[in-house]
């Protein structure tokens, strides 16, 4: 199942008990489907649950005969109509929300959403209606797919006001239509609670949280990797002194004291000065490794002047 069919699923599964906000919920559905005026009143969802939800509403809320029909849309994806298909039905619909049916620019009626109670059960709709979503591990982004620029400015100004939710939400143009939407994993996080999409909200919550870890580790990663480049040129400098000693007389020529510790450094160059010091018989602690490298890199330098 996609995000948005998740989203949409979950969405369907909401009750609302007041009739004001399942009221304004239908309102969302209508206003925001295919078409919303006396000569048709229709949806088209690829979602089931959607499909089946809107049907129920629309017949509870005006009492109309309602209508779902399959179809097969664009790569055999099966999609759903849900429509109004009696005239006399559709203008009562219309009526009850206050518009005529014969309006050239579909405006939203504030008066619908009077009660502050009814916003998120109407933006539940016109997502249901008309949203869809990215996949979170993807990208951050929900949208409202919206056929009439005046709809798309109306529910633009309605998201950005929601109360405590900073949505910012953007307008665009895409293949004749308007797209309303919002980025950020935060914002679309809190906007999915507020429409009721808990589950999907923690989706994108978890997504967000793993792509956070997994920077944290590529940025680990990336400090270990410039440490590992320290120690190699530290090391190749230890051991070019060791090379000076055995050039002059081998083994014997480095003082006993430090023999050792050369030799393990010789056959180790990889090794930190820590794991140096541990594979000694005697171990040492890292500035002890230190200490007697460095005076080895003295001495060596000491040879080469006489
Ligand atoms: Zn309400």
């Amino acid at each position: 199942m996609s995000f948005a069919s998740a989203i949409k699923s979950e969405l369907s599964k909401q009750k609302t008990s007041r009739i004001c906000c399942r009221t304004a919920e239908c309102y969302g559905i209508l206003l925001f489907g295919r078409s919303f005026s006396l000569n048709g009143i229709s949806f088209t969802t690829e979602s089931p649950d959607a499909a089946h939800c809107a049907s129920q509403m629309i017949a509870q809320v005006s009492g109309a005969i309602v209508e779902t029909k399959r179809i097969l849309r664009r790569a055999e994806h099966t999609a759903f109509v849900v429509s109004v298909e009696d005239i006399e039905d559709r203008r009562k619909i219309l009526n009850m929300f206050g518009h005529d049916g014969n309006e050239i620019h579909l405006l939203l009626n504030h008066a619908v959403l009077e009660n502050e109670c009814c916003l998120s059960a109407f933006l539940r709709g016109a997502f249901l209606s008309c949203g869809t979503g990215v996949d979170p591990q993807k990208e951050y982004r929900l949208e409202f797919v919206v056929p009439h620029f005046h709809l798309a400015k109306s529910l633009s100004a309605i998201l950005a006001e929601v109360p405590e939710l900073a949505l910012q939400p953007i307008i665009s143009r895409r293949q004749g239509a308007y797209v309303v939407y919002l980025t950020g994993g935060d914002r679309i996080s809190d906007f999915l609670t507020y429409l009721g999409a808990v589950q999907s909200s923690m989706e994108v919550m978890q997504a967000k949280m793993l792509k956070e870890v997994r920077n944290n580790v590529n940025r680990k990663t990336n400090f270990e990797t410039a440490n590992i480049g320290k120690t190699a040129s530290a090391a190749a400098l230890q051991i070019e002194a060791i090379e000076r000693f055995l050039n002059l007389g081998g083994w014997a020529a480095i003082p006993e004291e430090l023999r050792e510790l050369a030799k393990k450094r010789y056959e180790n160059p990889e090794l930190s000065l820590r794991e140096l010091g541990q594979s000694l018989e005697t171990p040492l602690s890292r500035s002890g490794v230190n200490h007697r490298l460095q005076k080895l890199i003295e001495l060596s330098e000491k040879l080469q002047k006489h």
